[in-house]
Protein backbone atom coordinates (compact mmCIF):
# COMPACT_ATOMS: atom_id res chain seq x y z
CA UNK A 1 0.00 0.00 0.00
CA UNK A 2 1.15 3.40 -1.12
CA UNK A 3 -0.91 5.26 1.40
CA UNK A 4 -2.99 4.64 4.40
CA UNK A 5 -5.33 6.92 5.86
CA UNK A 6 -7.45 5.61 8.87
CA UNK A 7 -7.97 6.69 12.87
CA UNK A 8 -5.32 5.60 14.98
CA UNK A 9 -3.99 5.04 18.11
CA UNK A 10 -0.41 5.18 19.18
CA UNK A 11 0.56 1.90 20.97
CA UNK A 12 3.99 2.79 21.41
CA UNK A 13 6.75 5.20 20.95
CA UNK A 14 10.67 5.67 20.58
CA UNK A 15 13.10 8.12 20.18
CA UNK A 16 15.38 7.09 16.45
CA UNK A 17 18.43 9.19 16.77
CA UNK A 18 17.96 12.74 17.54
CA UNK A 19 15.33 13.67 15.11
CA UNK A 20 13.01 11.22 14.43
CA UNK A 21 10.04 9.53 16.49
CA UNK A 22 8.94 5.81 15.50
CA UNK A 23 5.22 4.82 16.76
CA UNK A 24 3.37 2.07 16.80
CA UNK A 25 -0.25 2.70 15.97
CA UNK A 26 -2.91 0.38 16.15
CA UNK A 27 -4.80 1.74 13.13
CA UNK A 28 -8.75 1.00 12.67
CA UNK A 29 -8.80 -0.14 9.16
CA UNK A 30 -5.20 -1.70 8.52
CA UNK A 31 -4.52 -3.10 11.97
CA UNK A 32 -0.76 -2.63 13.46
CA UNK A 33 1.53 -0.35 11.48
CA UNK A 34 5.03 0.56 12.77
CA UNK A 35 5.81 4.56 11.32
CA UNK A 36 8.37 6.91 11.22
CA UNK A 37 7.51 10.34 12.24
CA UNK A 38 10.75 12.35 10.61
CA UNK A 39 12.16 15.43 12.16
CA UNK A 40 9.36 15.28 14.69
CA UNK A 41 11.27 15.29 17.91
CA UNK A 42 13.62 18.50 15.69
CA UNK A 43 10.41 20.90 15.19
CA UNK A 44 6.97 20.61 16.88
CA UNK A 45 5.71 22.68 14.25
CA UNK A 46 3.99 19.62 12.65
CA UNK A 47 3.03 17.00 15.49
CA UNK A 48 2.72 19.54 17.66
CA UNK A 49 2.78 17.35 20.84
CA UNK A 50 0.31 15.05 19.44
CA UNK A 51 2.24 11.84 19.54
CA UNK A 52 1.79 10.15 22.72
CA UNK A 53 1.18 7.44 23.76
CA UNK A 54 -2.52 6.57 23.72
CA UNK A 55 -3.92 9.68 21.79
CA UNK A 56 -6.38 9.06 19.23
CA UNK A 57 -4.86 10.28 15.93
CA UNK A 58 -5.95 10.78 12.32
CA UNK A 59 -3.10 9.65 10.53
CA UNK A 60 -2.51 9.85 6.93
CA UNK A 61 1.36 7.89 5.84
CA UNK A 62 3.03 6.99 2.88
CA UNK A 63 5.41 4.03 1.97
CA UNK A 64 8.85 4.52 2.90
CA UNK A 65 11.48 3.94 0.33
CA UNK A 66 12.03 0.61 -1.17
CA UNK A 67 10.74 -1.83 1.51
CA UNK A 68 11.06 1.02 4.34
CA UNK A 69 8.40 1.11 6.82
CA UNK A 70 5.46 4.02 6.26
CA UNK A 71 6.50 7.50 6.96
CA UNK A 72 4.15 9.61 9.05
CA UNK A 73 3.09 12.70 6.62
CA UNK A 74 -0.18 14.35 8.57
CA UNK A 75 -1.49 13.63 12.05
CA UNK A 76 -4.81 15.36 13.69
CA UNK A 77 -5.56 14.69 16.81
CA UNK A 78 -9.10 13.13 17.76
CA UNK A 79 -8.45 12.12 21.52
CA UNK A 80 -5.62 13.51 23.50
CA UNK A 81 -5.85 10.99 26.24
CA UNK A 82 -5.70 13.96 28.36
CA UNK A 83 -5.97 14.19 32.56
CA UNK A 84 -4.97 10.26 32.47
CA UNK A 85 -1.30 11.20 31.48
CA UNK A 86 -0.71 12.76 35.11
CA UNK A 87 -2.05 9.58 36.55
CA UNK A 88 0.82 6.92 36.67
CA UNK A 89 -1.83 3.81 38.03
CA UNK A 90 -4.12 5.02 34.37
CA UNK A 91 -1.29 5.06 32.72
CA UNK A 92 0.18 1.55 33.82
CA UNK A 93 -3.39 0.15 32.78
CA UNK A 94 -3.37 1.71 29.32
CA UNK A 95 0.21 0.45 28.34
CA UNK A 96 -0.73 -3.16 29.47
CA UNK A 97 -4.10 -3.27 27.53
CA UNK A 98 -1.81 -1.41 24.46
CA UNK A 99 1.03 -4.20 25.01
CA UNK A 100 -1.05 -7.10 24.73
CA UNK A 101 -2.93 -5.59 21.44
CA UNK A 102 0.82 -5.24 20.08
CA UNK A 103 2.19 -8.69 21.12
CA UNK A 104 -0.93 -10.89 19.84
CA UNK A 105 -2.15 -8.50 16.29
CA UNK A 106 0.10 -9.23 13.15
CA UNK A 107 1.46 -5.94 11.62
CA UNK A 108 -1.23 -5.07 8.60
CA UNK A 109 -4.54 -7.41 10.00
CA UNK A 110 -6.97 -5.13 9.84
CA UNK A 111 -9.12 -5.43 13.28
CA UNK A 112 -11.79 -2.89 13.77
CA UNK A 113 -12.74 -4.58 16.84
CA UNK A 114 -9.84 -4.49 18.77
CA UNK A 115 -9.16 -0.79 17.65
CA UNK A 116 -13.12 -0.15 18.53
CA UNK A 117 -12.23 -1.99 22.15
CA UNK A 118 -8.74 -0.11 22.86
CA UNK A 119 -11.06 3.34 21.71
CA UNK A 120 -13.59 2.24 24.14
CA UNK A 121 -11.58 1.62 27.24
CA UNK A 122 -9.40 4.56 26.68
CA UNK A 123 -12.39 6.95 26.54
CA UNK A 124 -13.78 5.67 29.55
CA UNK A 125 -10.34 5.72 31.21
CA UNK A 126 -10.73 9.60 30.56
CA UNK A 127 -13.83 10.05 31.81
CA UNK A 128 -13.98 9.89 35.79
CA UNK A 129 -16.79 7.37 37.10
CA UNK A 130 -15.76 3.79 35.96
CA UNK A 131 -13.10 2.35 37.96
CA UNK A 132 -10.10 1.54 36.44
CA UNK A 133 -9.93 -2.21 37.35
CA UNK A 134 -13.48 -2.77 36.29
CA UNK A 135 -12.46 -1.11 32.73
CA UNK A 136 -9.19 -3.61 32.74
CA UNK A 137 -11.57 -6.80 33.64
CA UNK A 138 -13.98 -5.18 30.71
CA UNK A 139 -10.91 -5.09 28.27
CA UNK A 140 -9.38 -7.82 28.84
CA UNK A 141 -12.74 -10.24 28.59
CA UNK A 142 -13.80 -8.86 25.31
CA UNK A 143 -10.43 -9.00 23.96
CA UNK A 144 -10.18 -12.46 24.76
CA UNK A 145 -13.55 -13.27 23.39
CA UNK A 146 -12.78 -11.87 20.10
CA UNK A 147 -9.45 -13.53 19.44
CA UNK A 148 -11.61 -17.11 20.33
CA UNK A 149 -9.37 -17.22 24.08
CA UNK A 150 -12.43 -16.71 26.50
CA UNK A 151 -12.26 -19.07 29.48
CA UNK A 152 -14.39 -21.47 30.21
CA UNK A 153 -16.65 -20.13 33.15
CA UNK A 154 -20.02 -21.85 32.69
CA UNK A 155 -19.26 -25.27 33.33
CA UNK A 156 -16.12 -27.36 34.78
CA UNK A 157 -13.09 -27.18 31.73
CA UNK A 158 -12.69 -31.03 32.74
CA UNK A 159 -15.85 -33.11 33.43
CA UNK A 160 -17.98 -30.18 31.62
CA UNK A 161 -20.62 -30.01 34.15
CA UNK A 162 -22.37 -26.36 34.47
CA UNK A 163 -21.81 -24.41 37.28
CA UNK A 164 -25.38 -24.32 38.34
CA UNK A 165 -25.70 -28.17 38.68
CA UNK A 166 -23.48 -27.82 41.89
CA UNK A 167 -23.33 -26.86 44.87
CA UNK A 168 -20.01 -25.59 45.39
CA UNK A 169 -19.22 -21.88 45.71
CA UNK A 170 -15.49 -21.88 44.75
CA UNK A 171 -13.57 -22.63 42.09
CA UNK A 172 -10.01 -23.58 41.05
CA UNK A 173 -8.91 -22.15 37.73
CA UNK A 174 -6.53 -24.71 35.47
CA UNK A 175 -5.09 -22.13 32.94
CA UNK A 176 -4.24 -25.18 30.87
CA UNK A 177 -7.40 -26.17 30.70
CA UNK A 178 -9.07 -22.66 29.88
CA UNK A 179 -11.21 -22.23 32.74
CA UNK A 180 -12.85 -23.75 35.99
CA UNK A 181 -12.25 -26.80 37.33
CA UNK A 182 -14.97 -28.55 39.92
CA UNK A 183 -14.26 -29.90 42.63
CA UNK A 184 -14.78 -33.22 41.32
CA UNK A 185 -12.23 -32.97 39.04
CA UNK A 186 -8.05 -33.64 39.49
CA UNK A 187 -7.04 -30.37 41.12
CA UNK A 188 -4.82 -28.21 39.00
CA UNK A 189 -1.13 -27.96 40.09
CA UNK A 190 0.44 -24.57 40.68
CA UNK A 191 -2.06 -22.28 40.23
CA UNK A 192 -3.46 -20.60 43.57
CA UNK A 193 -5.98 -18.87 41.86
CA UNK A 194 -9.80 -19.15 42.52
CA UNK A 195 -12.98 -17.67 41.73
CA UNK A 196 -16.51 -17.24 43.24
CA UNK A 197 -19.38 -18.50 41.61
CA UNK A 198 -20.97 -14.72 41.94
CA UNK A 199 -17.73 -13.53 40.34
CA UNK A 200 -17.75 -16.01 37.62
CA UNK A 201 -21.34 -15.01 36.66
CA UNK A 202 -20.28 -11.14 36.44
CA UNK A 203 -17.90 -11.68 34.30
CA UNK A 204 -19.94 -13.82 32.01
CA UNK A 205 -22.49 -10.93 31.97
CA UNK A 206 -19.50 -8.35 31.07
CA UNK A 207 -18.35 -10.87 27.96
CA UNK A 208 -21.51 -10.34 26.08
CA UNK A 209 -23.46 -6.90 25.11
CA UNK A 210 -23.36 -3.42 24.89
CA UNK A 211 -20.20 -1.75 26.32
CA UNK A 212 -21.76 0.74 28.14
CA UNK A 213 -24.21 -1.80 30.10
CA UNK A 214 -20.99 -4.35 30.74
CA UNK A 215 -18.93 -1.43 32.57
CA UNK A 216 -21.90 -1.29 35.11
CA UNK A 217 -21.56 -4.77 36.68
CA UNK A 218 -20.89 -4.03 40.54
CA UNK A 219 -18.10 -6.05 41.87
CA UNK A 220 -17.47 -6.30 45.18
CA UNK A 221 -13.84 -5.38 46.23
CA UNK A 222 -12.73 -9.49 47.05
CA UNK A 223 -14.59 -10.15 43.46
CA UNK A 224 -12.62 -7.59 41.81
CA UNK A 225 -9.76 -8.95 42.99
CA UNK A 226 -9.92 -12.21 42.58
CA UNK A 227 -11.04 -11.62 39.11
CA UNK A 228 -8.10 -8.95 38.09
CA UNK A 229 -6.03 -11.57 39.71
CA UNK A 230 -7.50 -14.79 37.32
CA UNK A 231 -7.82 -12.54 34.27
CA UNK A 232 -3.60 -11.49 34.37
CA UNK A 233 -2.54 -14.66 34.75
CA UNK A 234 -5.33 -15.92 32.00
CA UNK A 235 -4.49 -13.26 29.28
CA UNK A 236 -0.71 -13.23 29.21
CA UNK A 237 -0.38 -17.17 29.30
CA UNK A 238 -3.56 -18.10 26.20
CA UNK A 239 -1.40 -14.74 24.28
CA UNK A 240 1.49 -17.09 24.85
CA UNK A 241 3.92 -14.03 25.80
CA UNK A 242 4.65 -11.83 29.75
CA UNK A 243 3.85 -8.15 29.25
CA UNK A 244 6.22 -6.07 30.56
CA UNK A 245 4.16 -3.71 31.33
CA UNK A 246 2.45 -5.83 33.63
CA UNK A 247 4.76 -6.24 35.98
CA UNK A 248 4.89 -2.24 35.75
CA UNK A 249 0.90 -2.31 36.65
CA UNK A 250 1.67 -4.79 39.72
CA UNK A 251 4.69 -2.34 41.00
CA UNK A 252 2.56 0.08 41.08
CA UNK A 253 -1.14 -1.34 41.83
CA UNK A 254 1.22 -2.76 44.88
CA UNK A 255 2.80 0.41 46.12
CA UNK A 256 -1.25 2.24 45.99
CA UNK A 257 -2.45 -0.51 47.83
CA UNK A 258 0.08 -0.75 50.90
ZN1 LIG B 1 -15.24 -31.23 36.76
Amino acid sequence: MTHLASPAIVLRRRDYGDFDLILTVLTRDYGIYTLIAKAAKKSTKRFPGILEPFATLRIVCRQGRGKGMQVLEEATLENSFGSSRSDILKLAYASYWCELIALWLHEGQARPDVYELLAYVLNALNQDGTPVKLLSLLFQMRFVGQEGLRPVLERCSCCQIEIEKLAQQQFCIDLRQGGIVCHQCPAPDATQLRLGKGTLKQLLWMSQGDLSMARRVRFSPAALTEATHFLEAFVPYHIGRAPKSLLFLHQIRGQMEH
